[in-house]
């Protein structure tokens, strides 16, 4: 332990080691513009840039990296070496104020979405001088924002930046209107939980699927599957644990802290968790976890897998998304406090937050999908396509208290007399285990469950953000038009009153995977979009984003960008995933049938019935399937007919992805049938429980 302490954070750049690095002006003049979100003047950068090339270079690093977040989702780097030459024509180390502010990789083949016509290709990263720089693989990574020649954002950083800014301000303003003038600032916080799989290296290489896609397109459940829940917290396998050890050193070297690890409910599926952070620095170290769980896997001979939903029939993988708003003065706003004014605080926010998720619940479903998470949201082992928060019992009872006139079971103390004067009550952990719910209230956070495993949580909390600001900013609006009246507190709880009434349908306990639910749901009003890329276009025919333009995230020009990509990434997966169907069944499925049929028939005069039933079986399934595969090949090739990534998207939704379902249904059905001494790939039951042994 000792030793985790002494490395902990050695390969970050970050306050510590600016405090003890730089000379003490410069430090401070550092730390006020921090404060003062003011632009970093020259001079200082110049120092605080020499003192990090001094630094990285007695740490071996040759090179350094503007590490920035394109809207496909990844990150992008582009290295440059320290290396110049002098006016003699001699080789020096040299890293400047500007190169540390300011880069221009070459942006022409990053997703735009129309922001960016081809002659205007340049991209500008800036340093986001809120997320410190840290060295991997003897590169100097700096965390920059991206924008295009005219200023627009290219990332969501910059983004969230901006929906960071603007949930402080709205929440200050309602702190301010109770009369607390010591906030100034609120920050957002996330901890992300990262699910991922394991499978070795030679199994997936050996599946083209799982090589082009990332998941198995098809594929059946062996006898076990995960019934009996004996991997999930089992004891972890010996060769997962060791992979585990080096992934967590390598995080906690770079000041990211690790802190819990263990096995999931599926075979072979695994969590990290870190502690939270501002919300930026959790999503940046979200970004570096991934990239150190892909490539530490391949050095213990396995692979990873972000996807949302590798295998059919066992749970899928998310990214809890736990935000929180705490402000400078260290209270959590979502922690029910000790006395009545913090009750009334915590209230207020809880409210907000309600109201904020249904207004605006399908920016929630948009931003935690991808094409991935389709199969892992509504299916029967995950939150459901519709949003609505879960808030535990004890709270809801409270909010009931508020709203209706029957007797209170749970406290003492009434609510509605404003008689408040102690929520401590509240047990903490209230709000159980419900994980079927997308949006979860946990104590003094709320977890947003429905997020996809492999995505960045960038765009999730700049919607959460600039969400909750505009209910508060409303919330604000009111409470300060109050502001002759006697108790503003009581003015607080009549609007808490108005908005349980009003936005209380998307409050619900129960269970989120029961066909109840969807009924009840229906009749409730809310929304149950199916699939992503229909939500991307109900996104854009409500024209839903314009909170996130009223809330300053993003222009409208941005908007419409991302919408574009995302529309894009859509069809380019979906094209992928159906080309990879139709090449796996005629190349890799077709010929094992084949020789398994051979095998069968060449009993001859002695064949048994059961041999005689299983060729039918396997013929039928090759004529069905081929006219199928027909079919798709026709529609994939017709897809690419559309002008617009739209089209081609909702066109592949519409007419590739049931065809796919179908001839998977089928294969699926016969894949017992086969002899496994002829299959060139891995089946599930080979997938599934290596690991173990
Ligand atoms: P679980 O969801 O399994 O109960 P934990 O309660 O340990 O897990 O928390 C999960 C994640 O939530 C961790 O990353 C943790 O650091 C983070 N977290 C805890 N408190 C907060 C908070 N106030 N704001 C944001 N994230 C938090
Ligand atoms: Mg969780």
């Amino acid at each position: 332990m000792e030793k985790i302490v002494e490395e902990f954070g050695l390969d970050v750049f970050d306050d510590k080691k600016m405090k003890e690095l730089l000379p003490s002006p410069v430090y401070k003049r550092w730390v006020d513009t921090m404060n003062n979100k003011a632009a970093l003047d020259r001079e200082t950068a110049d120092v605080i840039a020499h003192e990090m090339k001094t630094w990285a270079l007695s740490k071996g690093c040759t090179h350094y990296t503007h590490w920035f977040q394109p809207l496909t989702g990844a990150t992008a780097e582009k290295h440059d070496s320290f290396l110049d030459m002098d006016r003699e024509g001699k080789p020096l180390a040299k890293f400047s104020g500007k190169n540390l502010i300011k880069g221009e990789p070459d942006a022409s083949s990053f997703p735009s979405g129309g922001l960016r016509a081809t002659f205007e290709a340049r991209g500008y990263t800036y340093w986001d001088c809120t997320s410190p720089a840290f060295i991997k693989d003897g590169v100097l990574f700096i965390p920059t924002i991206f924008v295009s020649y005219k200023g627009e954002a290219l990332d969501f950083k910059g983004p969230l930046l901006k929906s960071m800014e603007s949930v402080s301000k709205a929440s200050c303003r309602v702190i301010n209107a109770f009369g607390d003038k010591s906030v100034t600032r609120v920050t957002s916080s996330v901890g992300l939980e990262q699910e991922y799989f394991l499978v070795t290296k030679e199994d997936f290489l050996a599946r083209e699927d799982l090589v082009l896609t990332g998941k198995t397109v098809i594929g059946s459940l062996p006898p076990k599957g995960q019934e009996l829940e004996t991997h999930y917290f089992g004891t972890i396998p010996t060769r997962v644990q060791d992979f585990m050890k080096d992934v967590n050193a390598h995080l906690w070297r770079l000041g990211i802290f690790a802190k819990t690890e263990h096995n999931e409910v599926a075979p072979g599926q695994f969590e990290l968790a870190p502690i939270f952070a501002d919300t930026n620095i959790a999503i940046d170290q979200n970004q570096i976890i991934m990239d150190v769980l892909q490539k530490t896997a391949l050095k213990h001979d396995l692979v990873c897998l972000l996807h949302e939903k590798p295998f059919a029939g066992i749970n899928g993988s998310g990214k809890h998304n736990n935000w929180s708003l705490t402000t400078n003065t260290g209270v959590n706003l979502f922690d029910p406090g000790k006395n009545p004014h913090e009750n009334i605080q915590f209230l207020t926010f809880l409210c907000a937050f309600i109201k904020a998720v249904d207004t605006h619940p399908e920016l929630i479903r948009l931003f935690t999908s991808c094409p991935g998470n389709d199969y892992r949201l509504g299916a029967n082992e995950a939150p459901p396509a519709i949003i609505s928060i879960f808030l535990g019992s004890v709270i809801e009872e409270v909010l009931d208290s508020l709203v209706d006139d029957k007797p209170k079971t749970y406290a003492k103390n009434s609510l509605k007399d404003f008689g408040i004067s102690n929520l401590s009550y509240l047990p903490r952990d209230n709000s159980d285990r419900n994980r079927t719910s997308p949006v979860a209230f946990t104590g003094n956070k709320f977890e947003v469950r429905a997020l996809g495993s492999s995505m960045s949580a960038g765009y999730l909390n700049v919607a959460l953000n600039s969400i909750m600001a505009e209910s508060l900013n409303e919330i604000a609006d009111e409470i300060e038009s109050h502001k002759y009246r006697q108790d503003i507190r009581k003015a607080a709880l009549d609007i808490c009153v108005d908005i349980v009434k009003k936005h209380r349908r998307i409050l619900f306990g129960g269970d989120g995977y029961a066909n109840a639910w969807v009924s009840e749901a229906e009749k409730r009003g809310l929304l149950n979009i199916k699939t992503w890329v229909e939500t991307i276009k109900y996104v854009e025919d409500h024209n839903s984003a314009d909170v996130l333009i009223k809330e300053g995230a993003l222009s409208s020009e941005e908007v419409t960008s991302r919408l574009d990509v995302m529309y894009e990434t859509y069809a380019k997966v979906k094209a992928i995933e159906l080309k990879t169907v139709s090449d796996m069944m005629k190349t890799k499925v077709y010929p094992v049938i084949g020789k398994n049929i051979k095998d069968l028939a060449s009993t001859g005069e002695f064949m048994p019935v059961y041999f005689k039933e299983t060729i039918a079986k396997l013929t039928d399934f090759v004529d069905a399937t081929a006219k199928e595969i027909a079919e798709l090949d026709k529609v994939i090739a017709d897809s690419k007919k559309f002008d617009s990534n739209k089209e081609t998207g909702l066109y592949l939704l519409e007419h590739g992805v049931p065809l796919h379902e179908s001839i998977r249904a089928k294969y699926d059905a016969i894949e017992g049938l086969l002899s496994s001494e002829l299959f060139t790939y891995p089946t599930y039951g080979k997938l599934f429980f290596k690991l173990d042994f």
